[in-house]
């Protein structure tokens, strides 16, 4: 006889939804899985709903592969159930033969400068999940009234940011950007964001593609100092080869560098070497000091030389922490594990959860197949069938289900449709809950 092993996977992200199809795929005659996959918010998909960027479209293809995972036999989706609120770990792990934690980071980390704090100052892991419609950032104010914009990091969510930012809205009405972002973005005063790096554009964390793009843009003239970018490429071929990916951004850069400026209204420049120090401003955002830097021998140093940047709005996207779940053990802004086993638990924990915010959409797939092979190893004796419908619904929970959440999907998609647009994404939890 097969045996049957029931896992809950909390998290309906990238690395929850492999997570499921590692364990889809690994069963055989002998060997079973049901699988729990448990979401804090209403819809499922977690980034690939609140954090790809709407002007992205292709990247969100990877949704049809969740919706095939979630509608293969002996998968339930539980959305709205908030672990730590509705449900424990502790519980979980009393019911299911494994649990395994893809709850991602979704809190920015901070600068730790003064001014942070500013009106006008805000953390990407706001304001990204704020365009993308995510029900807990729809209320966050976010005044887009001055001429200049400031991003801080130089990373692809940085890039996404500045991009929205500098962006011709028209260009977005096609997309799912949410509605309330759309119409700030298209009353937007700003037409110049400036993307700072605090080291070199050797070390620059944006990744080719995600360059290639901007000398397409229509509406947007980029600029990069071409000299900075050149002083780039000796100082890093001095150190031999330039491996692959550097060589290819490098060149994507100065591709920027080259590009034909057509004196657009709307600007993106890059500036790299740059520490951001002191936010200023009275009683709101009004410039940012920044320490300029310099490479000696590989290491990036202060020169003790500042400049200024006049805006009104300043974005850090410098990386991601875990919002702390109770009962789970932290460190440095992830959960503690070894190879993705939680110690003294039956819990596993993949993606941005375990190793830190960084890697694409596909890294999570390797990553969470890894992790279940080896919840698959330590696998014991199946427990006796779970009741988490049950023990939440004791508790008044409102669970979304799969079937529940096609039909906001549906909902979302037709409303899209005579727009032009691949949805219209609802924002509010109780507009989610009442589609029936
Ligand atoms: P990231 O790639 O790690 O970049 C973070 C940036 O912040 C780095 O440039 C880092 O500089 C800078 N930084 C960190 N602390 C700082 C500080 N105190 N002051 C100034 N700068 C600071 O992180 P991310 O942009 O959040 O992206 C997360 C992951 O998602 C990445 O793997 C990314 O590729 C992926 N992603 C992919 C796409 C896409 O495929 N289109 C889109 C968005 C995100 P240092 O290097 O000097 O630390």
């Amino acid at each position: 006889m097969a045996s049957s092993y029931r896992v809950a996977i909390v998290g309906a992200g990238p690395a929850g939804y492999f997570a499921a199809q590692a364990l889809q795929n690994s069963q055989t005659d002998e060997l079973k899985f049901a699988i729990d996959m448990i979401e804090k918010l209403p819809t499922p998909w977690g980034l690939v709903r609140s954090g790809v960027a709407p002007d992205h479209p292709k990247i969100k293809t990877v949704a049809k592969v969740f919706e095939k995972i979630a509608t293969t036999e002996g998968f339930r989706l539980f959305a709205n159930v908030e672990l730590g609120k509705d449900i424990t770990v502790d519980e979980l792990e009393e019911m299911y033969d494994a649990v395994v934690i893809a709850t991602g980071t979704s809190q920015g980390k901070k600068l730790g400068i003064p001014g942070e704090e500013l009106p006008g100052s805000f953390s990407a892991a706001d304001f990204v999940p704020w365009y993308n419609a995510h029900p807990d950032y729809v209320d966050i104010e976010i005044a887009l009234d001055c001429e200049t914009a400031v991003v801080i990091g130089a990373g692809n969510v940085a890039m996404d940011v500045a991009r929205m930012l500098a962006l011709e809205p028209k260009e977005l009405d096609t997309t799912d950007t949410a509605e309330h972002a759309l119409e700030q973005l298209h009353n937007s005063a700003i037409r110049k964001v400036h993307i700072c790096g605090r080291r070199g554009p050797e070390h620059a964390a944006f990744t080719s593609p995600e360059l290639r793009e901007l000398p397409k843009l229509e509406h947007t003239d980029v600029h990069i100092d071409e000299h900075q970018i050149n002083q780039a490429m000796e100082r890093a071929s001095a150190e031999g080869e330039l491996p692959k990916d550097l060589k290819s951004n490098l060149d994507a850069m100065q591709a920027i560098a080259g590009a034909e400026k057509k004196g657009l209204e709307r600007a993106m420049y890059f500036h790299f070497l740059a520490t951001p120090l002191e936010i200023r401003g009275d009683g709101k955002v009004e410039e940012v000091l920044f320490g300029i830097n310099k490479v000696e021998a590989g290491k990036v140093i202060s020169t003790n030389e500042t400049f200024t940047i006049k805006c009104g709005i300043v974005i850090s996207a410098i990386g991601y922490e875990a919002v702390e779940i109770p009962g789970l053990p932290y460190e440095k802004g992830k959960i503690q594990n070894t190879d993705g086993k939680i110690s003294g638990r039956s819990s596993y924990v993949v993606g941005w959860a375990k190793r830190g915010p960084s890697g694409v959409i596909g890294t999570n797939k390797s990553d969470s197949t890894e992790v279940m092979k080896l919840l698959v190893e330590n696998l014991g004796t199946p427990k006796s069938p779970a009741e988490l419908e049950k023990k939440l619904s004791e508790r008044g929970s409102l669970i979304v289900t799969q079937n529940q959440w096609e039909k906001i999907n549906a909902h979302e998609i037709s409303k899209g449709e005579p727009l032009g647009k691949p949805r219209v994404k609802l924002v509010q939890r109780n507009e989610m809950l009442g589609i029936k």
